[in-house]
């Protein structure tokens, strides 16, 4: 256990646990240091004006009007920064309860429609009252998918992301998810070549979760073609790790947003012509499930061209 986490433990850095913050952004841990560097500027201020002065009535009054300064301006700054911390963590409770209470109806809708269009009982649907119940389908899914994510994120940000690692096989995982998606990529005149060979050694990673990526990437692949083209899904044993690549035709990434992509919300003005359907928060998911497996995620692009994601997750031991 390194430093930093033994003081985190300590019942006054409480917080910087519960804020999920690094202990140098944390308040509490801010206001000590700072409590240290008023000491340390009361004795040396004490020590300089000895020198500059005999009168100890003035060497009190320089060092007193000293520290109170800095401890006035470092109570206003940690107390600004507490408050911030107080509001985002208020803000992600509300998205995660919205969210939340939001799945249900949501779930009840995609139920009743099904239902109906299934004719449920009821008189089968006409041609034209199908083609509405399947508007209302795809609205659904697009919500749930919305909620879902933006759980996700709530989440990451709470750092209680539940992952569960144990040895995957990332064939598997992958041909899952390429049957799953198969549709998506005919309706997209896209095909999906899974380059996988067998016997790859397993992986320490949570299946669902894993899961999860792959689907996100592949999705992406899908929708960011250029009409038509192929994505072609490889993996290949790096050392201690397993690298997977995904690799499209699409319409790429600009070089000046590529530093913006594993962002929350970010999505790169190329596609907002092609695709506008999107929430920028698949790479974000991505990026933290990654990371929670020890793992790395990183890209090439060339705009046009198209896109290669690659990540790295290490084998199972
Ligand atoms: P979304 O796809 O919902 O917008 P993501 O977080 O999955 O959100 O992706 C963020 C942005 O990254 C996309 O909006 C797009 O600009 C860019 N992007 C991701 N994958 C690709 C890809 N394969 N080809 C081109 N651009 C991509």
């Amino acid at each position: 256990m390194n430093v930093t986490k033994i003081i985190g433990k300590i019942p006054f850095f409480k917080e910087c646990d519960q804020y999920n913050i690094s202990l140098w952004q944390c308040p509490s841990f801010l206001f000590f240091i700072l409590g240290l560097l008023n000491i340390g500027a009361m004795i040396s201020t004490y020590i300089i004006s000895t020198r500059l002065t005999e009168e100890p009535e003035i060497t009190a009054l320089i060092t007193i009007s000293v520290s109170l300064v800095i401890f006035i301006i470092g109570t206003v700054i940690v107390q600004g920064f507490d408050k911030l911390l107080q509001a985002n963590k208020m803000k992600t409770e509300f998205i995660r309860i919205a969210s939340h209470q939001l799945r249900t109806p949501l779930s009840s809708l995609r139920w009743a429609n099904d239902l109906l269009m299934q004719g449920g009982g009821l008189s089968k649907p006409t041609h034209e009252q199908e083609e509405y119940l399947e508007i209302i389908r795809d609205s659904n899914q697009r919500m749930l998918k919305l909620i879902n994510d933006l759980l996700d994120v709530t989440k990451i940000e709470m750092g209680n992301l539940p992952m569960e690692l144990k040895p995957a096989d990332i064939k598997s995982v992958a041909q899952e998810v390429v049957f799953d998606l198969n549709p998506l990529a005919k309706a997209n005149n896209v095909v999906l070549n899974l380059k996988i060979k067998d016997g790859l050694s397993l992986v320490l990673s949570d299946q669902e979760k894993c899961k999860m990526v792959f689907t996100n990437l592949i999705d992406n692949a899908i929708k960011y073609n250029k009409g038509k083209g192929s994505v072609d899904i490889a993996a290949e044993k790096r050392g201690d790790f397993i690298r997977v690549s995904i690799q499209d035709e699409g319409v790429g990434i600009p070089k000046a947003q590529q530093k913006n992509i594993f962002q929350k919300f970010f999505r790169s003005d190329n596609i907002m012509k092609h695709q506008t359907v999107g929430t920028g928060l698949g790479l974000f998911i991505v990026k933290a499930i990654i990371d929670a497996n020890k793992g790395r995620v990183w890209f090439e692009s060339q705009e046009d061209e198209g896109t290669t994601f690659y990540f790295e997750i290490p084998i199972a031991k």
